[in-house]
């Protein structure tokens, strides 16, 4: 065969036809129709070689959800520490208190630096640290109080749910045997101190192999879940994340996927969704040895388990989204909170104790945001963090399942992305030129994804 032949069929066997897979039949009907999909179903979506098919679903998801446009925010994020007590090992942020390159924030630049966020035009202040062991319980109240008095309208988004049991820890009231009213009690102070909402960080993924091996010492997925269902409970809404592309399989991936969705029928279902009752095959399989669900259920004092709450889709017929809810009045913030978006994290070898591994390729990046979509039926949002993802990536990631790209950040001290400063900036301009580029309307959006309408730096939410 002539090397002009052989070019030839190599390029036909990359194909669109050769690569139909006839197994995503069976996941497209269900998608179509609305219906939860499996474990078995979601390693389906990792391992078939027809990702256009994939990405295609989950765009067809994000837009049933979501049609026309897509969502960006005026932020900023505030490291108030970098100063950690635990040294995970995916880690390049974390500094030992007498290290080079070690700080912590005093109110006077926190304060400055809320007003420089309402200079700015920001809506929201986006706060995280390390678990520093020196700081006092008084400094995390005293920071929330500080930004509110020189920036009321701010919405605080702070604290990750390792931060808030760390907090407990410090106040003196987590007792391992009651953990959720010692979460219970930082929470509310928290509120009374301005906090808005929870970020989403801190679930890297829930599996206790990988707990052990990269990040031992950091707090399990109970615990996480727990730290989440409280702040849902209290009224907060709040994000969660999925640190994926290091020590984890796909496997491990679609169980963190699980038991999110799990966490947010259960959530839904205290807003009054009815849902329907679970179908066996929507369970989580036995060999995946996780009993979190059940220690949540446990820990919460609620009878019954994850096994006995009603499971909901937004994509059935006639199903509202929460925010939709609250926006008509029928339910409000006194009902409780929900998970408002899933951030898949591409994990940054660079400077972490990991540095051998290759981290995820840009074909991964764009599957698992889609694998993340197709499972998470009950998620309003899926969001391409723009500044892990790069613009670039987060610009087709919202034709993949993504409908936000989130903001204009400025200072962002977590991981820098091909050696990039901690200032990683863009304008607003930036964001808008990519959302339309990507053929959508660009919406900009307050934290709890209601619209902005603004005139120059004076904003406010569009009733
Ligand atoms: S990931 Fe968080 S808890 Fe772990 S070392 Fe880094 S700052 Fe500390």
């Amino acid at each position: 065969m002539s090397t002009a032949a052989t070019a030839i069929n190599s390029t036909h066997a990359l194909s669109p036809a050769t690569h139909a897979d006839p197994r995503l039949d069976a996941i497209r009907a269900k998608v179509e129709a609305g219906e939860r999909l499996t474990l078995d179903d979601g390693e389906v979506l990792f391992s078939t070689p027809d990702i256009w098919s994939v990405l295609e679903m989950a765009d067809s998801v994000r837009r049933r959800l979501t049609p026309g446009i897509a969502y960006y925010n005026i932020n900023r994020h505030l490291n108030y520490s970098n100063v950690c007590a635990l040294s995970c090992k995916f880690c390049e942020f974390y500094r030992k208190k007498d290290q080079d390159g070690a700080y912590t924030r005093d109110l006077d630049y926190i304060r400055g630096q809320a007003r420089e966020a309402i200079e700015n035009g920001a809506t929201e202040m986006h706060i995280v640290g390390g678990l520093h062991p020196y700081l006092p319980w008084d400094y995390y109240p005293d920071m929330l109080r500080a930004i509110k008095e020189v920036a009321p309208d701010l919405h605080l988004k702070a604290f990750t749910a390792v931060e808030v049991v760390h907090l407990a820890k410090i106040a003196k009231k987590y007792k391992a045997k009651d953990r959720v009213e010692g979460i219970r009690w930082v929470l509310s102070e928290l509120k009374d101190a301005g906090l808005g909402s929870l970020p989403g960080g801190g679930a890297e993924v829930f599996d206790d192999r990988v707990h052990d091996e990269t990040h031992k010492g950091k707090i399990r997925s109970d615990v996480w879940l727990d730290v989440h269902r409280v702040a849902h409970e209290l009224g907060l809404n709040s994000n969660c994340t999925i640190l994926y592309g290091h020590v984890e399989q796909r496997r491990e991936r679609l169980v963190h996927m699980d038991m999110l969705r799990r966490a947010q029928d259960r959530a839904l279902h205290r807003l009054g969704y009815e849902g329907e009752p679970m179908r066996p095959e929507w369970l989580r399989s036995q060999e995946d040895g996780f009993a979190g669900g059940d220690q949540e259920a446990e820990a919460s004092g609620e009878a019954g388990g994850d096994n006995q709450i009603p499971v909901v889709s937004l994509l059935r017929p006639g199903v509202e989204s929460p925010e939709r809810l609250r926006e008509q009045g029928k339910i409000t913030a006194d009902d409780g909170g929900y998970f408002q978006t899933l951030i898949p994290l591409p994990f940054f070898p660079d400077g972490s104790e990991l540095e051998h591994l290759p981290g995820p390729s840009g074909l991964e990046n764009y599957r698992t945001l889609a694998v993340a979509r197709l499972m998470l039926d009950n998620f309003p949002h899926i969001k391409a963090f723009w500044i892990m993802q790069t613009l670039k990536m987060a610009q087709v990631m919202l034709q993949s399942g993504a409908d936000d790209i989130d903001g204009t950040v400025v200072w962002y001290d977590i991981t820098k992305v091909g050696g990039a400063s901690t200032h990683q900036e863009v304008t607003v301009w930036d964001l808008q030129k990519a959302i339309r580029e990507a053929g959508f309307e660009p919406v900009e959006r307050d934290t709890l994804y209601r619209r902005v309408k603004r005139d120059g730096k004076k904003w406010r939410v569009e009733t």
